[in-house]
Formats: C-alpha cells, structure tokens, sequence
C-alpha cells in the first residue's frame, strides 16, 4: 500500500492534475537569446514604497533592454498584513512612472497565458507541486503547534544552536505516513513542511548577478511551504511562480539573499531549472551622520506619494534613481544630455552595493534639469494634470488664461542652456504668482520694497517717471527695449557704459543693472526673476504702467 499517495490523496483530494500537467500548460517562453523575463511582486500591504519603486525600475528597464518580457504578480498571501485598496493603488502609482508591465496583474485585469498572477488565485498549483512533493516524499505534514515551536527555540537558544526546524528537532519529518493520515483525520492542526536534505556545516556556491560568485550557508532548516491557512509561504510560492511563469531573472530586495540557499534547494528538489538573481541594495539615508534604511514610519521620502504630492515629475524621480542603480549613467547624461531611459542601457555588474543613498539635493538637481528640457507644452500640461490634483492655487491662476500660463513657462525655456527654475511643479506657483494682478496687490502688502539701498529714493521716482512717460518699447525686440531702459536710464544719472561705470562708480547716481532691477521689483517685487523683457511682454503695456503707478503712490 503506498501510504504516502493516500496522505497526499487524503489532503488534496481534489487535485488531479500533476506537476507535468503544469509544465504543459505554462510552456517555456519563445524568446530571443538572452531576453530577460522579469517580474514585479509586490504584497498589497500599503503604499508604494521608493525602494519597490527602485525593484521595479531595474526590473522593468533589464526586460525592456533586452526584449524580454517585464510581468507583475500580486503575493498576496500574507492575509494579515493586507490593506484593502492597496492593489490598485500600486498598480495606479506604477502607472504614474510609466512602468508597464507588459503581462500580468494590471489592476483590473489580467494578461497573459501564465497566469492567474495573484497568489490567492493559485491556490491549486502549489496544491498540485505540494501534493506531488508528498507522495515523491519531499514534504510531509508537521504537527508542531506554536507552543512546541516557542519551547524548541528556547531549548536551542539556551545550548547555543542554530534555531528551527531542522535535523533532530524535525519531529515529524520521518513519521510514517499511515500514522500521520491518522493524526489529520484526528483532527490535529498541521502544516506542511519541505524535508530538506541540507547540513548547514556545507557550503553551496551560488552566484548573484550584482554580487558575482558567492558562498553561502547550505539550507538545512524543513522550511514550512504550506501554511495551515491553506496559502503557501513566500519561499514556495516564489519557487513555483517564477518557474511556472518562466521567470529567468530574480530581481528582488537584499534582504532574500539569506534564504537564496532555501530557494536553490528547492528547485534542485522539484528539479526545476533555477533563474539567475539579483538582490538589490536597500535605499539608505543620512541620519545625523548615519546610514540606515529609508524607514516606512520615519520618512516621508519613503513613499513615492510624497514625490507625487510635492510635485516631482515621475520621470525626474526614475533618472535619479537610475543614477543610483548605474553610477555610470551621470557620465552618459553628462555626454549625451539625454534623459531618455530608454536610450540608456542598464547594467547589473556596474550596480554600487553601498551607493543607495538617497540624496534630495541630488534628486533636485535631476529634478531641475528634466523640468527644463520639457518644451512649453509638455510642462504646461503636466503641470496642469499635477495642480488639478495638488494645488488648487495653481490650478485657478492656469485657468484664468491657461495659453498665458504657457508662455510664462516659456520664458529663457527655448534656448540651449535653458532657465533652471523648477525642480517640482509645486516651485511653480511661488515663482511665478505676480503674474496675477490681484496677487501683485496681496504680495505688495505682505512684502517690504526691496529696492537698491545705495540708490536714492528720489532718483528712483524720477526714473519710473520717466520710463512711464517715455513708453516701454514691448513691441519691438530686447534690444530695442534695452536701449530704451539706457535712455531713461542716462537722463537720471546712471552709467550705461559699464567699463566707464567701473572705473568710478562714485561719480554715478547708478548703472543700467540698477536701472533694470528698479524696474524689475516695480514689476515682480522681486530681485531676482526670469527674463524681465519677457515678464513685461506678458505683463502687457496697460499691467506695467498700472504697476508702475501703484510703486509710485507706495514709495
Ligand atoms: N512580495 C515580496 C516582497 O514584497 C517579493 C519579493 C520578490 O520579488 O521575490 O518583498
């Protein structure tokens, strides 16, 4: 009598395919040589989280690079730990940074032919490696309850052994399968557990594609793969996935490099053909001088929410953190001023292992550049697609005249090194705020005029008086402005000429910078602006006149 197809007949009595069924039905993927075939597994546990963000990017860009196929599988087996909702926020989030998978969970539907790709959905598939794992005796039910598992622990604490469920301590791994039929039928609470066949005084070589050749600890411990909640644990779970959605490459947090010798063991044992890994660094941060993990509670740049609410673009977001995976893409931006992703090629050999840490200055600084090689269109849009969402401020002052907005994002943008004033579209708004003549109003109130201290109060009447009078050439071109600025300029003592001015600037009641700055704090009540001919041309004749007015009853 073969007790063991019983045991496993008895547990899974609705089982019937096998393990080939499974090979038929998913087969190998038809690709070209070397296309990686990579996945995102996120658990719904909450929001998406910067590091998931940094896994998901190098596992989308090795697919994408080598036209592979990139998938997302939901594992969601962990039932307590599960936020409602959080699904298809991350699917939505993902979205945001344009990291499709090509195959998969995608929210509301699924693609692809090896599916189902939500855990809690294949349920019969681990059943069916499970039940086959019993009966070729590579698993067997383990009666061990919570109370046995706290007193071994404790027992191998006190003799300073390793911890677990492994070689002697593996009560029931050599139980006779007829006697643990009856102890089920009993009614007895169990899981199930692989029997490893490890000794942890053994080394395994393995090799990581970051990390190159390693050695690691042999898997010794009976790892639980079938919890008594009927879902599988993540070790078994990943092994069956990603063999039978024919994952080739593993990308996935450092933190699973220590149970890689568990996962190795169990493709040797189902003798599947194990993929190639690679464990990602943890994104780190400063702390008063010290390196530790970006924290979920801690830190607000834990979550990509925050980048999104502040206004980053989610592209800005994907290069800075491609500067993390590759130090050697700040060299190819610097040479080739592209921020196309798609035009870089990622490498895994070049990953630092302690260069994760997040740095905002430097994401700014990314930040800043992307904001700026986007045409007049691109921002206004997506600034207009963020305010709608974030900034209802920003959002009503684009709506009084939204082909306004654009031109006003246009200034010193269409040049070959272009205005550098944004790093979000939140620094939008404060910027450019004076545009709006009821804003210029409240921002007169809440700020001191902060004209030149060395330029008197009457030169500076004069000056608006008569640039008011003279007109101001808006017209006509910068220069022709210019020079007209010059003009008014000269007539109340100011230097145009600025080596003349430099020899003695004594001699002077100013020069042309001091002339433009009058004009440019009557008009922003600001020191420092984008172009101001071009804030004027927008501003219009009648604004600046009226700006000028109001200056003058104020000072
Ligand atoms: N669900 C696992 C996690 O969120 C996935 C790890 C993996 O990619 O294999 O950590």
């Amino acid at each position: 009598m073969d007790y063991r197809k019983e045991l496993a007949d008895y547990i899974f009595p609705n089982i019937t395919e096998s393990i080939e069924d499974l090979e038929k039905r998913y087969p190998e993927r038809n690709l070209k040589e070397g296309a990686k075939v990579t996945r995102f597994a996120p658990s719904p546990t909450g929001f998406l989280h910067t590091g998931s963000l940094f896994t998901s990017l190098v596992a989308y860009k090795m697919a994408k690079d080598s036209g592979g196929i990139f998938y997302l599988r939901l594992e969601d087996t962990d039932t307590k730990r599960e936020v409602e909702g959080s699904a298809l926020l991350l699917i939505k989030q993902l979205h945001e940074f344009g990291i499709e998978a090509d195959e998969g969970y995608l929210g509301n539907e699924e693609k692809g032919i090896y599916g189902p790709y939500v855990q809690s959905k294949r349920k019969t598939i681990y059943e069916t490696v499970i039940k086959d794992m019993l009966i070729k005796g590579l698993a067997y039910p383990c009666f061990l309850s919570e109370e046995d598992l706290k007193e071994l622990r404790e027992e191998q604490t006190k003799n300073k052994e390793i911890t677990g469920v492994y070689g002697k301590y593996a009560k029931y791994r050599d139980l006779a399968p007829e006697k643990a039929l009856e102890m089920i039928k009993s009614g007895l609470a169990y899981v199930i557990r692989f029997k490893s066949s490890g000794n942890h005084l053994n080394k395994i070589k393995c090799h990581d594609e970051i990390r190159g050749d390693l050695e690691l600890t042999e898997n010794d411990q009976d790892i639980v793969i079938y919890k008594s909640d009927g879902l599988p644990t993540y070790h078994f779970a990943h092994v069956v996935d990603d063999h039978f959605m024919r994952t080739n490459l593993v990308t996935r947090g450092e933190e699973w490099l220590s149970s890689l010798p568990i996962h190795l063991e169990l493709f040797k044992a189902l003798g599947f053909k194990a993929p190639k890994y690679a464990h990602l660094p943890v994104i780190m941060k400063l702390d008063n001088g010290n390196r530790r993990k970006l924290s979920k509670r801690k830190d607000k740049e834990a979550s990509v929410d925050f980048f999104l609410e502040s206004g980053f673009e989610p592209h800005a977001l994907l290069v800075y953190l491609m500067t993390i995976v590759n130090s050697n893409y700040e060299d190819f931006i610097v040479t080739s001023k592209d921020y196309d992703l798609g035009h870089f090629k990622m490498s895994l050999k070049k990953m630092s292992l302690d260069g994760a840490l997040f740095d905002n200055a430097k994401l700014e600084f990314y930040a800043k550049e992307v904001l700026s090689k986007m045409n007049k269109d691109e921002i206004s849009f997506k600034a207009t697609e963020w305010a709608k969402v974030y900034s209802p401020e920003l959002l009503s002052f684009i709506e009084k005249d939204p082909a306004r907005f654009k031109e006003i994002l246009n200034i010193e943008r269409e040049k070959k090194n272009p205005r550098k004033d944004y790093a979000k579209y939140s620094d939008i708004y404060p910027v450019i705020r004076f545009f709006d003549h009821d804003e210029y109003l409240k921002m007169l109130e809440e700020t001191k005029l902060e004209f030149n201290e060395n330029i008197f109060i009457e030169t500076i009447k004069n000056f608006l008086k008569l640039y008011k009078d003279k007109g101001f050439a808006l017209d006509l071109d910068e220069n022709t402005w210019f020079t007209n600025v010059k003009e008014v300029a000269s007539k109340v003592g100011f230097c145009t000429d600025n080596k003349l001015y430099k020899e003695d600037p004594s001699k002077w009641a100013g020069n042309t910078n001091d002339a433009c700055e009058i004009i440019r704090v009557a008009m922003t009540l600001r020191k420092v602006t984008p172009n101001l001919f071009a804030i004027m041309k927008i501003l219009g004749e009648e604004e600046v006149k009226n700006r000028i007015e109001i200056i003058q009853n104020k000072i």
